[in-house]
């Protein structure tokens, strides 16, 4: 036959192993882009409520919930803040990979700035399938008579969206891991990326093994001693403080973490 050039043509139908195997290259990173959006979603809600637009009851604990469950083989991210409406999911879940996807490889094609891209294009949220099977997103917008919403996707084009059952509000992202992400399943290794990628982020973060039974912890006496869970993060950093009121221990703490030197 004759010889014939051409180029490839990319349509959004197989945009997903490209994404998954091109773009993230260090698979960790769902973890940092589900906790940014979920911290996101909190400063949002504040936001508004600073601005009148939103009346947030005075013991509001915001904070951000990372559950393993090895049994069921998933991974949930769960935040407090704003919540989505089927609109915002339709506009900003929905259409930015399906319809987008398509102009990406070409402006980025030559880019190896795997952040830049991300970033740019907003795909942090589908980092989620380079360890996910199937995602699903249970909502609730703060939005007032606003109705829950549950949204599924395999990774392929196709997603499905109905009626929800969360009653609190906020985002519950359930990852359903698959045979990429089973490491995920760990909680040493969660520990290590949540510390890793959101040492410093502005709200409490906790992970949980829902299937470790905690014994409960007694005193001399026999009786049980009740303890505050402990957020992996620290949410006044020491960058944020006066020079002058910083221990040595804290700079030594602080360097550590940055640094990840533990020596
Ligand atoms: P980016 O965060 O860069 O905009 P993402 O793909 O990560 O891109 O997210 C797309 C959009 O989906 C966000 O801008 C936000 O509007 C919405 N979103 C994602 N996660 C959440 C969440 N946990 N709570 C509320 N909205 C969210």
């Amino acid at each position: 036959m004759s010889k014939e050039k051409g180029s490839l043509s990319i349509h959004s139908e197989n945009i997903f192993p490209i994404i998954k195997k091109w773009l993230y290259s260090d698979h960790d990173i769902f973890v940092r882009e589900l906790i940014s959006n979920a911290s996101d979603a909190i400063t949002k809600l504040k936001k508004l409520d600073t601005m009148g637009d939103v009346t947030l009851g005075e013991d509001e604990n915001f904070n951000i919930q990372v559950l393993i469950d090895e049994k069921n083989k998933t991974l949930t991210f769960i935040d407090n803040g704003i919540g989505m409406t089927d609109e915002e999911i339709k506009k900003y879940i929905n259409q930015i990979a399906f319809s987008g996807a398509e102009d990406f490889l070409n402006q980025y094609k030559d880019k190896s700035d795997a952040d830049q891209i991300i970033g740019h294009f907003g795909l942090g949220f589908y980092s989620a399938f380079m360890v996910a099977a199937q995602v699903e997103i249970n909502t609730l917008s703060y939005k007032e008579g606003a109705m829950p919403v549950k949204w599924l996707c395999d990774g392929g084009i196709e997603f499905e969206m109905e009626d929800g059952t969360k009653t609190t509000r906020g985002t519950e992202i359930i990852l359903h891991i698959g045979d990429d992400g089973m490491e995920f399943l760990n909680n040493y290794r969660m520990n290590s990326t949540i510390e890793k990628y959101c040492s410093f982020m502005p709200y409490d973060i906790f992970l949980t093994d829902v299937n470790k039974e905690v014994e409960a912890k007694k005193d001399d006496d026999g009786n049980e001693i009740i303890e505050e869970p402990k957020a992996l993060n620290d949410t006044a950093p020491l960058y944020l403080k006066n020079a002058n009121d910083c221990t040595d221990e804290e700079y030594k703490e602080f360097y550590r973490k940055t640094f990840n030197d533990f020596k």
